[in-house]
Order: structure tokens, then sequence, then C-alpha cells
């Protein structure tokens, strides 16, 4: 690695500190909202939720068939079945019922069961009848019910702060009746595109072109499990980017301001320009693409506002978010996973082996086959997607994953094994 590159992980840990560092005390220091269970999935819970009853809330059938007594059944066969008088039915959703002694009620999943009854046998163990049932087999004490709390006790810890609310998560709140729900605040980004060359209207005159980072940056905010507030663009000219930005986190409630553009080696370098005398940090991290980033803390009366600037190209762009930005806002509210899941896979499809940059880690557009089955010696395949230049975003739409390539190394052929980032799953 060149001596004057910044390692990735060194530049990873910064962008984390930085944005960890505005609620100084970890995870559980971010601030929290209530949201309604509704609107709660994907979020992080902010408090412990202790169940306010018990899971069943009370003793129900696990099976269709018949509520009785134990003891009415006891010695049951099919070579002498008891015979019940069946005395009705209760349905999924009736009142709590009676059982006299040595008769029966015919029972449905999730019913109530009658006071007096201590099992349920199975229809499928019986005649079926409605009127009288035989019964040909016996069944112990508590067989085939659901006692209350024997899922969820009443007062018991379901969900622990920190917990990623999913569908299980919230199908269990909605079913203890909790219909609100604490949760880490997501964290509020302002993007904001830079270039002279971005067209302002819908029709770009020549020379001009279209704000590809603003809408991807804001998508990945919002994957990421943050708010994309505002999207933002400034010319390049220093007073005017300035002037956006400090309108923009006036009032106080962004967390961070998401730059791209103008931050490499060019003449007209906006963001560079503008940010460095203010005290953000501009750097070359070892990596391709997104070797120019800036980072750092904007004072500012309203708050200080956490500052990242990534490099222009689209490629560079998302790139940069996912290795820097995107595990650092997860980890800042204490997601469970804040870092893509990284799968070893055997590279394919390759018409010249791939070789890794002098100095610099490569992360190349790829797909990622998962049909390939687990185990050893049966790992997922992975085709590098599109050339390794940061011109690309058409080829970056096609791929699912990212192909990690450490800095140096001996070129790699068909059937090598790389680390993979899977863009796919969360
Ligand atoms: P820069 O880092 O500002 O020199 O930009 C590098 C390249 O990315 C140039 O070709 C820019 O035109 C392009 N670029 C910068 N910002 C955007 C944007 N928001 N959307 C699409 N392309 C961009
Ligand atoms: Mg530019």
């Amino acid at each position: 690695m060149s001596a004057d590159l910044r390692p990735v992980p060194e530049h990873q840990q910064r962008v984390a500190d930085l944005l960890a560092g505005r609620h100084p005390g970890g995870p559980s220091a971010w601030p929290s909202e209530q949201v309604a269970l509704t609107a709660a999935r994907g979020r992080v819970l902010a408090a412990d939720v202790v169940a306010p009853e018990p899971l069943p809330a009370f003793d129900n059938s696990a099976m269709d068939g018949y509520a009785v007594r134990a003891a009415d059944i006891a010695g049951a066969s099919d070579a002498s079945p008891a015979v019940l008088p069946v005395d009705g039915d209760v349905p999924a959703g009736a009142p709590v019922a009676d059982l006299a002694p040595g008769r029966t009620l015919r029972i449905m999943t999730g019913a109530p069961l009658p006071r007096g009854a201590d099992a349920v046998v199975e229809v499928e163990a019986t005649d079926g009848g409605t009127d009288e049932v035989r019964v040909s087999a016996a069944r112990e004490v508590g067989r085939y019910v659901r006692p209350a709390g024997s899922d969820v006790q009443v007062g018991a810890t379901v969900l622990t702060a920190g917990a990623l609310l999913g569908p299980a998560q919230i199908g269990v709140l909605a079913a203890l009746g909790v219909d609100e729900v604490a949760v880490r605040r997501r964290p509020r980004v302002l993007v904001c595109s830079t270039g002279s060359e971005l067209a302002e209207h819908p029709d770009p005159a020549a020379g001009q072109i279209r704000d590809a980072n603003g809408a991807l940056l804001a998508a990945a905010v919002e994957e990421a499990g943050g708010q994309a507030v505002r999207v933002l663009w400034s010319a390049d000219d220093v007073d005017a980017f300035l002037g956006l930005l400090d309108e923009a986190v006036a009032g106080g409630d962004i967390d961070l301001v998401l730059t791209s553009g103008g931050v490499s080696a060019g003449a007209y370098e906006v963001v560079k320009d503008g940010l460095g005398p203010r005290g953000i940090e501009f750097a070359k991290v070892a990596m391709q693409p997104g070797m120019p980033q800036g980072s750092g803390t904007l004072p500012h009366p309203g708050g200080d506002v956490t500052v990242v600037c990534l490099p222009g190209n689209p490629v560079s762009a998302l790139t940069s978010f996912e290795v820097f930005v995107r595990p650092a806002l997860r980890a800042a509210v204490g997601h469970p996973h804040p870092a893509r899941r990284v799968v070893r896979a055997r590279l394919a499809g390759l018409d010249e082996p791939l070789t890794p940059m002098r100095g610099r880690r490569q992360l190349r557009r790829a797909r990622l086959d998962r049909s390939a089955g687990t185990g050893a010696g049966a790992e997922p395949t992975v085709t590098p997607w599109g050339p390794p230049g940061s011109g690309f975003l058409g080829w970056f739409a096609g791929a699912d994953a990212l192909i990690d390539l450490p800095a140096d190394g001996a070129p790699l052929a068909a059937g090598d094994l790389v680390d993979v980032w899977d863009l796919a799953t969360g």
C-alpha cells in the first residue's frame, strides 16, 4: 500500500467514530421516538418491551378435537373406546364453556378450554361423532392444551433494546396488544450533489448531465435505515455551496451532511475548497473506486453536523457509501447487523485473470450466484460485472455484489476463492 494512502479500515473507523460521537454513550444514547407498530419495520428498538399480558392470553386447544377430562378417557383404546356424549361445539372465538363430568365438547384449534376440561383428544383419535363420540386413545392431563402464558409470560421481557423490528417481532407485539414502540430515531441525512455540469432542468443543455447521486444517495440512506430529509444541488461555486449548506443545517435537525463530487484533484473542487478551511479533513484512501474522501464535523450554532464527502462518480459515490457510510449509520443507532454479509465465493465467468491493484483495495461490481449451496466445496460462484472503472453506473445497476480484492495480490483465475459483499441481503 502506498505510504500516503489511508487504509480502508482506518477511514471506516473515522466515519463510524464521527457518527457515534454525536451521542457519546453508545447506541443507547442515540435519541429515540415513539412510532406506531405499523410503521416500525426495520427500526431498532430503543427500550425493552415487557409483556403487558400473557401469550396465549387463555388456556386453549392446540388441535381440532374434543375437550375432555383426561380421567374420563383413561384406558381408552381401539379395542375398548371410551364413549362420551357430546354437549355441543366450542369454535374459536367462543366464550369459555363448562364441561360436565363424563361428557365432552367438540373443540376447535384456538378455542378456549372449557372449565372442567384438562385435555383435548384430537379428532383423528375419535370417530368424529357429534351426538356421542367414540374415543380410541387415552390422553394425559394437559395434552393438546396451550396454557395461558406458555409462549410469553406476563411481565417477561419479550424484546430487548437494540432488537431489530422485523415481522416476527412486530407480530409478537401485535399479539400482546402493544401498538406503539420506542425506536431509535433514524439518522437524518442531508444529501448534496455538487457540479456545475448537473442540469437543473429535465432537459440537460449541451455538456450538462443529470444528477444521479442525489437520488442514488437518498435511496442508499433510506435503505441503510436513515432518513434522507433533503436532497440539494450546488454549482461549483464555493460561496453558493457554503451558503446553501449553512442555510440547510441552520434548523439543527441534521445529523449528517453527505456531499458528492468536488473532492478530487481538479481545478474546481467546490467541496474541498469550501469545507477544507472549515475543518473538514480530506484524505486519499487506498481503495478503488473511491480514493478521495472527506470527513469531519462542521461546528454550527444549531448543533454540530457530521459531514462525509464522497467522490462524484456515481459508482465511486455508492461504493464509498457502502464501505464507509452504511455501516457507520447503522452502528450509530445500534443496528444488530451494521456490515454487509461477506461470503466466500469462487470466481467464474472470467475472460482473463483478475489482477488486484497495486496499493489499493478494489471493490469490483459482481453478480453472486447463490444457488451453488453451502458447505465445503459448494461455495457460491461470483462473476465480475462490468469494467473496473468508476464511470459505469449502468453495470452497477445490473450487479448485486462487490468482490473485495485485497491490494497487491497475485492474479486470480476462475475457481479461486474471493470475499464477496452480498448487496442483496441486509
Ligand atoms: P467530481 O468528483 O466532482 O470531479 O466528479 C467526478 C465525475 O462524476 C464527473 O464526471 C462528474 O460529472 C460526475 N458526477 C459528479 N456528481 C455527479 C452527480 N451528482 N450525478 C452524476 N454524475 C456526477
Ligand atoms: Mg464536480
